[in-house]
């Protein structure tokens, strides 16, 4: 491979293996061609990792449904075209046909008809495939916009949700609480001491660590709860219709969960120890901004590190 910084951090990431797509993708082009070209490894950084892939994906979408659009325009306006032409010829035949009495005319009138109503016939049966071809074309951008959707709101080493999400859901939520009156409660975690963990075993260990952690969230929460990756080591999840003193539960949980968990490292076999999480809850209040309920929740993990880590507070705490 060429020494290119595209090139290094497409193998890197291949090596560290937390973009699945991305791994799925070269072992695919290995096993079918046995090496992966230059071209293709450009392809695929474009597709994977580029930090504008996004937004070229949605641009190519948008332009891909706009020439959709078009071919459905086109095709309406012919069949528009064919039907108004067909009604016409009926409309003169009808008018024709009154006053015929020759019965040699009064056929030649009706082959005439026939013939259109078979070009009517035909024009629709295009009409129908080229719209059942276009149903299909649609479907298919609908779900890459859907993936789109999806990449761009999930966090891609742990697979929660992003901050951007995040932010999306706690306006949502807040909304929703003050319409319906039944509140929501909010965790906010930190790992403990995590800069000392990533100095002494890498950062790559580090990642799978928050992987782990992120686990230990997701096994202690249930489906309607929003769990979000909301900074690099730091977590929120949103919790609705839970009272803080459930929310303090799921916490204590979700902190006993990652405690529990030897870590060992795969490929050596080292045992690494243990982490910790500290663990704010706040609960939502009359007039909480997303801003407001976030600053208290982040008080009461301040209160939790203070105290010691390894621990859950809440805002009753302070
Ligand atoms: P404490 O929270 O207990 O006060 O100590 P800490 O050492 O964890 O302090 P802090 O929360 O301020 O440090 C965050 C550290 O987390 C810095 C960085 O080394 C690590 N970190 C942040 N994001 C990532 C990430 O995406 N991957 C890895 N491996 N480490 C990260
Ligand atoms: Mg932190
Ligand atoms: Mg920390």
């Amino acid at each position: 491979m060429p020494a290119y910084p595209r090139s290094y951090e497409l193998w890197y990431t291949y090596s560290a293996g937390y973009n699945q797509g991305l791994n799925r993708a070269i072992n695919e082009s290995i096993k079918a061609n046995g090496r992966v070209t230059t071209d293709e490894m450009l392809t695929l950084y474009g597709r994977f990792l580029s930090p504008t892939r996004l937004g070229d994906r949605l641009d190519e979408v948008g332009m891909q449904v706009s020439k959709e659009v078009e071919e459905l325009v086109d095709t309406l306006k012919l069949s528009t075209d064919a039907t108004s032409d067909y009604g016409s010829a009926l409309e003169q035949a009808g008018e024709k046909i009154k006053s015929v009495t020759d019965p040699e005319k009064l056929q030649a009138y009706l082959t005439h008809l026939v013939k259109s109503t078979q070009n009517a016939v035909t024009s629709n049966r295009k009409l129908e495939s080229q719209l059942l071809e276009s149903k299909k074309h649609i479907e298919r951008l609908q779900s890459s916009l859907e993936a789109i959707r999806y990449e761009s709101l999930t966090d891609e080493l742990t697979t929660l949700n992003n901050r951007k999400h995040f932010e999306n859901s706690i306006e949502r939520i807040i909304d929703q609480s003050k319409e319906s009156g039944r509140g929501f409660a909010l965790l906010m975690t930190d790992v403990d001491h995590f800069k000392k963990f990533n100095d002494t075993y890498g950062h790559q260990t580090g990642d799978q660590v928050l992987r782990l952690v992120a686990l230990a969230v997701k096994q202690n929460i249930k489906a309607q709860d929003i769990a979000c990756r909301y900074g690099g080591e730091e977590f929120a999840i949103i919790l609705p219709h839970e009272s803080l003193e459930a929310a303090a539960e799921i916490a204590e949980s979700i902190r006993t969960a990652v405690m529990s968990k030897e870590l060992v490292k795969r490929s050596t076999g080292e045992n690494l120890g243990r982490v910790t999480i500290s663990v704010g809850v706040a609960i939502y209040q009359a007039m909480d901004t997303g801003h407001s309920i976030v600053s208290r929740a982040d008080e009461a993990l301040y209160a939790a590190k203070n105290a010691g880590r390894n621990l859950v507070k809440t805002e009753l705490d302070l």
